[in-house]
């Protein structure tokens, strides 16, 4: 679809994500590789076109969580190294990732035992990273699993260990825990080389890791928050040139006067304090907006803030309810979100009108995954070997 006939979409502009991409490598010593994690769809931007961008940007190494995130990417002939983090579970799963030469992650012994039968049985090489819990709990090899798993790998004449990773909890946080991890972790990795396995590759460094362990990057970093513009939530001390790449757009499909007093939405949850221009947007909880994730408090201090936030936004406190960006002025979103439509309050004099550009605040990973993106500055890169057609939205105008 044209954009002209859109009402809402996500604007993707690529020429930031190849900016992040050189900070990160600005402060990347010469030898450590790039991991870069293009996971739930690079985050919100688009996997197969961030994919692409960084190929030509020269990143030769990927990494995704699923097996269906690196088959698609596949499909899309995209040209590096493509690892996925997470287990497989089934022996058409290992067999279609030793066709497509996907790099595996293997996080207990019954799946080195299964890998070991299938590629035998395929006949057909493959490599693997061993991934080891040190304290995430999500998967991942204790130390005698890790030995196990070597044993029988290191028989296959087909596999080739390259890696070996873990994945810290708490890198933003605690210093302490982190220190603790990695030292469980090059423990391990001792352990296992004492015995006579070799690990081209060992790996731990994520977003916060890079910010602010350098001494942890050993031969690569994997990561993907910065790639996408942003830092992880937490304290850093690093500061990159970073510029987010990502604007969710829509134009105001209606605007209508309404008086002091009127109520706004459905359960007339906000009521006009003056009179006032309302502007009708075509956005609402189904595209993404108004959602967030909902996490336990960490602590005390925690969930008073959240409670105090949670007021604000109740009271209307400016910079506490929701605000989208009109020109270069914000307004803030009243009364209750609807399915597929918000309001938002204009002062009396304003001059916003229908088919007006809006930009919104969704949370990247949270926007519908039915949106249009629209790559904008794709620069160098074939712009025929984009996946969704490459258009300048200023040239439009
Ligand atoms: C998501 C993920 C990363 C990247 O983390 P960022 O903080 O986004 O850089 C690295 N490793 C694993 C295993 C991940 O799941």
């Amino acid at each position: 679809m044209d954009w002209e006939l859109m009402d809402k979409w996500l604007e993707i502009d690529l020429s930031k994500i190849g900016q992040n991409l050189q900070a990160i490598r600005s402060n990347l010593p010469l030898g450590v590789r790039l991991i870069a994690v293009i996971k739930a769809d690079a985050y919100g931007h688009g996997a197969i076109e961030t994919a692409r961008l960084l190929c030509a940007r020269g990143v030769d190494f990927l990494a995704v969580t699923y097996l269906e995130e690196a088959l698609a990417l596949k499909e899309a002939e995209i040209d590096a190294q493509i690892m996925i983090f997470s287990p497989l579970t089934t022996a058409e799963q290992y067999e279609i990732a030793l066709e497509q030469d996907i790099t595996l992650t293997i996080t207990s012994l019954p799946e080195s035992l299964e890998l070991d039968r299938i590629s035998r049985r395929a006949g057909r090489p493959g490599k693997v990273h061993l991934k080891i819990d040190t304290g995430l709990s999500r998967f991942g090899l204790t130390a005698i699993e890790a030995l196990q798993v070597c044993q029988v790998l290191a028989e296959n004449p087909f596999i080739q260990i390259e890696g070996i990773y873990t994945h810290m909890s708490d890198a933003a946080g605690s210093e302490k825990y982190t220190r603790q991890q990695f030292m469980n972790f090059m423990g391990i990795t001792t352990i296992l080389e004492e015995a006579g396995f070799h690990f081209q590759i060992k790996h731990c460094a994520n977003s916060s890791v890079f910010l602010k362990y350098p001494h942890m990057f050993l031969q690569a970093v994997r990561i993907g928050t910065l790639l996408t513009g942003q830092y992880p939530a937490g304290k850093f001390d690093t500061v990159l040139d970073l510029e987010d790449p990502y604007k969710f757009k829509c134009r105001v499909i209606a605007v209508q006067p309404r008086a002091q007093g009127s109520f706004l939405g459905y359960y007339r949850t906000y009521r006009l304090r003056r009179s006032a221009r309302i502007a009708v947007l075509p956005a609402g909880y189904v595209d993404g907006l108004g959602l967030s994730v909902q996490n336990p408090p960490n602590g005390f201090w925690d969930m008073i803030k959240l409670l105090l936030k949670q007021m604000l936004g109740y009271l209307g406190i400016r910079g506490f309810t929701l605000q989208v960006k009109i020109g270069e002025a914000f307004y803030p979103v009243r009364g209750k979100i609807f399915m597929q439509n918000c309001l938002v309050e204009l002062p009396e004099d304003s001059p916003v009108k229908a088919g007006d550009e809006v930009e919104l605040p969704v949370r990247k990973t949270l926007a519908a995954k039915n949106i249009r993106h629209l790559y904008i500055n794709a620069g160098d890169i074939d712009a025929e070997a984009i996946y969704h057609p490459v258009k300048n939205i200023q040239g439009q105008e």
